[in-house]
């Protein structure tokens, strides 16, 4: 045999090899040492959808809380950051998450707190400082920015709006290069085309005044995605009875369905 055939054999060998490990290194983890007490409890107090899930989802969903919060950065521009802010943080960007095998964000590094609600140039104290979050500008570049009061008040009792889910559904929507509304990279084959034509539908709904949908919903495709998520994961009921097709979509977008007890059944670890 000509030697070179050999060495051609060694070289693409090694690339495989490469290759093979640097996929099984992409997939992170989850932290070995075991989540705190006090993280469960106040998981337990504050996130409605933790509490309904089953004990041993519930440990699932703390472990990926963990794995989230050992690899994101939190940072209070002009507050601090506390154990619950952090926690709030991690379950919004795990709830949309969950129904999948892989709990880790591509594209985001940092979260960024601000005390109250800002305007388009971040200033808190501006008068056009009605903002809750922003992620994906070309100046925030990996990093999300959310009002602390906001995002508390997305974990309220009575409350249909959650920016920490809207603004990680946006991140979902841009982990394929685009922020279209459509998550192509978690949708499964064949399923962009009904749920494009499905979201022109609905926002003509919020826009004839037919939807129980936030009117923001009807400002863009991108917008429609991230506002459906947040009805989707916490009006479930409401969306369900007046939206069921829309309520359908999303539950095979996100394989899961929070009307019900013991979500997320499809994924197991
Ligand atoms: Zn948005």
């Amino acid at each position: 045999m000509d030697p070179r055939y050999l060495v051609i054999a060694v070289l693409l060998l090694i690339l495989i090899g490469a290759g093979v490990y640097l996929f099984w290194k992409s997939r992170r983890s989850l932290p070995e040492e075991a989540v705190p007490k006090e993280w469960i409890a106040i998981l337990k107090k504050r996130v409605r959808y933790f509490r309904e899930l089953s004990p041993q989802r519930q440990a699932v969903f703390a472990k990926r809380v963990q794995g989230f919060l050992n690899e994101i950065t939190i940072n209070g521009a002009d507050t601090t950051v506390t154990l619950t802010d952090s926690l709030l943080i991690a379950a919004s960007a795990q709830i949309p998450l969950f129904g999948f095998p892989d709990w880790h964000y591509p594209n985001i590094d940092e979260v960024i707190l601000h005390r109250a609600n800002f305007a388009r140039d971040f200033d808190p104290d501006s008068p056009d400082r009605n903002i809750l979050g922003m992620v994906g500008n070309r100046e925030l570049k990996r990093a999300m920015v959310l009002s602390k009061p906001a995002l508390h008040e997305g974990f309220g009792r009575h409350t249909d709006s959650n920016v920490g889910v809207h603004e990680f559904a946006h991140l979902l929507d841009m982990s394929d290069g685009d922020v279209d509304g459509s998550p192509d990279y978690y949708l499964e084959d064949g399923l962009a085309g009904p749920w494009m034509r499905l979201v022109e539908k609905e926002m003509r709904k919020i826009i004839q005044g037919e939807s129980i949908l936030d009117e923001y919903g009807a400002t863009n495709e991108a917008e429609f995605f991230a506002v459906a998520t947040e009805y989707f994961f916490f009006r479930p009921d409401d969306l369900k009875e007046d939206h069921p097709k829309l309520y359908g979509m999303l539950e095979d977008i996100f394989r899961q369905d929070p009307t019900q007890a013991n979500l997320a059944e499809a994924y197991r670890e």
